[in-house]
Formats: structure tokens, C-alpha cells, sequence
């Protein structure tokens, strides 16, 4: 059994993973480095905390069920009382005419992994959302469980304090040069100058991994891409809707009183967003509000509350995580790249890497598709429901 842990970032990857090593056995010591435990430009506390089991890939729908059972059942599985105000509600996801075939195949391998997915034809997503305008929809579908929406900061408070409460160490530090030799990471420096010298070292940095995995050598291709959420008022009550996505690719859910919503920009205008957080207000003028205002026609009379950016830590090569060892530097693990969708696969991803340090292998989520192995030979593993 290793000695020492070193996780390199506390978000909640770098949380789960730490909480699930003790889960899972491990007695030796679990170090997390979090240079900003405010965690003002997290991706998690900056996220819109939401859940879905609407993936394309068998892996994916894998964690986004083992994160729902985690959340439902939160205080029970972390052993203290811990309340992120999971509101389950669906997502109900819109495709046009000609995407009817592809949202039909991805129900059929949600359904085969057990999720409850219903498929609505136009006429019955009018009668079921009545404030929803359906004309040039081609099918809706809407997951009755295991999908919703929660309090990332909540959840992120907790995973942190159960796992101080089994003796995990944060350490406010940057971690700022990895040394390799004799195929491990020999030394981690952090910029305070202390150096550590770990059994396993987790790359959990979010969107700064790519950055910190240069420093080693290895070329990871996680990058900062902005995403702006909204929030506003408008006159609808929000007690019966769920996470819409739209044809138009804009999102919206109920926040409070009101909603938040987004859209991701164009890849032609969407350079990396290194330090980047200023809300792209032109981005909700000319396609979220008139994408949202032509789906639900009350909302035509919003009134935006504030709106806030924060980084995905999108993973150019392919748009989903990167989970396990490194296949050459051995006592190298990465934990990042979710591209979007990491609040919800924290869970499943933190449990799957530790029980890779602690038993040499998953055991609970197969999560090899996603290995490091496919980047470094090119072969990407395609998420088709990326948004
Ligand atoms: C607008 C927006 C909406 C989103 N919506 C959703 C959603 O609805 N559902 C969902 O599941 N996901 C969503 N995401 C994605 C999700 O937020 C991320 O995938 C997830 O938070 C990644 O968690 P993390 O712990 O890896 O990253 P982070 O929360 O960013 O944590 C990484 C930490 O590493 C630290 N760090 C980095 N480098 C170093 C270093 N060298 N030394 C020390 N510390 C370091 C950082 O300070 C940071 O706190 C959204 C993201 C954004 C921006």
C-alpha cells in the first residue's frame, strides 16, 4: 500500500478522490494542494450544478448514475449531515426533425443501462410543458429520475469536510514543478518551496491541468474555455419546469425565484479563457434571450438579474474526462478534462481513481474508455451530448 498521496487540486475531483481513498481503505497519508480555498474561479463553485444521465457513452451514463445515487443519498454515504438541495427534475432535451433518429439511438442506450428517459412527440411535449412553443421540434425527451439540479458550493463544503473529518490534509499552496525520473514523479514542488515527495500524485487541477501537465512533459489537452450563466426573473412560474435544452443548444432551470441559462459560443469565438471571467453579455442578447424567447414565449418579457463566468475544463481532444494512470510515468494519475460535466461525474470519477491507487483496478465503474491511452495514440472516444 502506498505511503503518501498528493492530490493537485481541491475542487470537488480533488475532494471525491481524497473522501473515496479513505473509503476505500487507504491508511497512508492524503495530502490535497489547493492554491485558492476560496475557490472564487473554480469551475465548481462557478458551474450550473446540474445532473444528467442523457449521455451518449456507456461510461458516462455510468457516473451520472452513481453521482445521482450519491447525492440522494448523500448524509447517510458521507456520515455527516449535509444538505445540497438535490432537486430532482429532469432535463428535457429538444431535438429538431432531423435529429429524431440520433435522440431515439442515444435513448435506446440510456434505457439500456436502466435509466427512465421518456420520449415525447411534439403533440404530448405541448400538452405536458404547456408554456413550450413545439412547432419545430422533432421529439423531446425528458429523464424522470437520477437528473436534476443541486448546490455545487454545498456539495463541494461537504466532500471537503468529510474528508478532513478522515484525516485528509489541505495544504494552501500552488503546486508549481513536477520532477520525473526513472519513469515517477520523484518530486513535487510547491511554490512556497517546500518539495514532497509522494507515492501517487493526482492531477486534479480543473482547467489548469493542461498547464500543469506541461511542466511534466506530457501533453494534455485540457484547456479554460469561458461559459457564461444568466440569471433573471421572467413572468412563468418555474415550480414544474426542468432543465430545458433547447434545438438552438441554449439551456435553461429554475434558480430561486427565477432561472439561469447559457449557451456555449461558437468554437470560432472561443479562445482559451486564461484569467478570463467577464460575463459575455453580447452572447446573451443575440442567442440565449431570442433562442429562449422563440422556445417559451413568456420569457420574452425577462429581466436579467446578474450574470457570472467561470472556465470548463473542456478537453479539446475529445470532450470527456481523462481518468486513470499515466501508461509510462507509473505513479501518475489524472483525474480532469470533464469538459463540462464534472460536477456530476465527482462521485463516480473519485471513486473509480481511488480504487485504482488503493486496489490496482476499478471496481465499481469500468472507466478505461476514458484512459489517458486514447490521447496519447489519437483515438478519441467520442461524447455525442455535449453542450
Ligand atoms: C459555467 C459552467 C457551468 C457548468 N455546469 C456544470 C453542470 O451543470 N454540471 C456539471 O457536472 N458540471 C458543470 N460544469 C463543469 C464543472 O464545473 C467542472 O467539470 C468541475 O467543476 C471540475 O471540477 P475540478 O475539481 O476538476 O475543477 P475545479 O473546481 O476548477 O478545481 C480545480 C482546483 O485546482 C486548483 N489548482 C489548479 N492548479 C493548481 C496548482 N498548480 N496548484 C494548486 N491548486 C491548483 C484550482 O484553484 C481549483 O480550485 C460547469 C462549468 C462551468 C464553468
Amino acid at each position: 500500500m502506498p505511503q503518501q498521496v498528493v492530490i493537485i487540486g481541491g475542487g470537488i475531483i480533488g475532494c471525491s478522490v481524497a473522501w473515496f481513498l479513505r473509503h476505500e481503505g487507504f491508511t497512508g497519508e492524503v495530502v490535497v494542494i489547493e492554491r485558492d480555498p476560496s475557490y472564487q474561479q473554480s469551475s465548481t463553485t462557478l458551474s450550473a450544478a446540474s445532473i444528467r444521465v442523457q449521455f451518449g457513452s456507456p461510461v458516462n451514463v455510468a457516473l451520472s448514475r452513481f453521482g445521482a445515487d450519491f447525492l440522494r443519498n448523500l448524509s447517510r454515504i458521507l456520515g455527516r449531515e449535509a444538505d445540497v438541495g438535490y432537486v430532482e427534475r429532469g432535463y428535457l432535451i429538444l431535438s429538431p426533425p432531423p435529429a429524431v433518429a440520433e435522440a431515439d439511438r442515444l435513448l435506446d442506450i440510456q434505457r439500456a443501462q436502466g435509466c427512465m428517459v421518456e420520449r415525447f412527440e411534439p403533440a404530448a411535449l405541448a400538452a405536458r410543458f404547456p408554456w413550450l412553443a413545439v412547432e419545430d421540434v422533432g421529439v423531446g425527451t425528458f429523464g424522470l429520475r437520477e437528473e436534476g439540479w443541486f448546490d455545487a458550493w454545498s456539495l463541494l463544503a461537504a466532500m471537503r469536510a468529510a474528508a478532513i473529518d478522515k484525516d485528509v490534509r489541505f495544504c494552501r499552496a500552488e503546486a508549481d514543478g513536477l520532477r520525473v525520473a526513472g519513469g515517477r514523479i520523484v518530486n513535487v514542488r510547491l511554490a512556497d518551496g517546500t518539495e514532497l515527495e509522494p507515492d501517487w500524485v493526482v492531477c486534479a487541477a480543473g482547467a489548469h491541468s493542461g498547464r500543469l501537465m506541461a511542466s511534466l512533459g506530457v501533453d494534455l489537452p485540457v484547456v479554460p474555455k469561458k461559459r457564461c450563466i444568466y440569471h433573471f426573473k421572467a413572468p412563468l412560474d418555474n415550480t414544474d419546469v426542468p432543465m430545458v435544452f433547447d434545438t438552438s443548444g441554449a439551456w435553461l432551470r429554475p434558480e430561486g425565484a427565477g432561472f439561469i441559462c447559457g449557451i456555449s459560443p461558437d468554437s470560432s469565438c472561443d479562445p482559451d479563457a486564461y484569467g478570463d471571467f467577464e460575463p459575455d453579455m453580447s452572447l446573451f442578447e443575440e442567442r440565449v434571450w431570442p433562442a429562449l424567447a422563440a422556445r417559451i414565449p413568456s420569457l420574452e418579457q425577462l429581466r436579467l438579474l446578474h450574470a457570472w463566468a467561470g472556465h470548463y475544463d473542456m478537453n479539446m481532444f475529445d470532450h470527456n474526462a481523462v481518468l486513470g494512470a499515466h501508461p509510462e510515468i507509473e505513479n501518475l494519475m489524472f483525474a480532469c478534462g470533464f469538459s463540462g460535466h464534472g460536477v456530476m461525474h465527482a462521485p463516480g470519477a473519485g471513486r473509480a481513481v481511488a480504487e485504482m491507487i488503493v486496489h490496482g483496478g476499478h471496481r465499481t465503474i469500468d472507466i478505461s474508455p476514458l484512459a489517458f491511452d486514447r490521447v496519447a495514440q489519437g483515438r478519441p472516444y467520442i461524447e455525442s451530448t455535449i453542450y
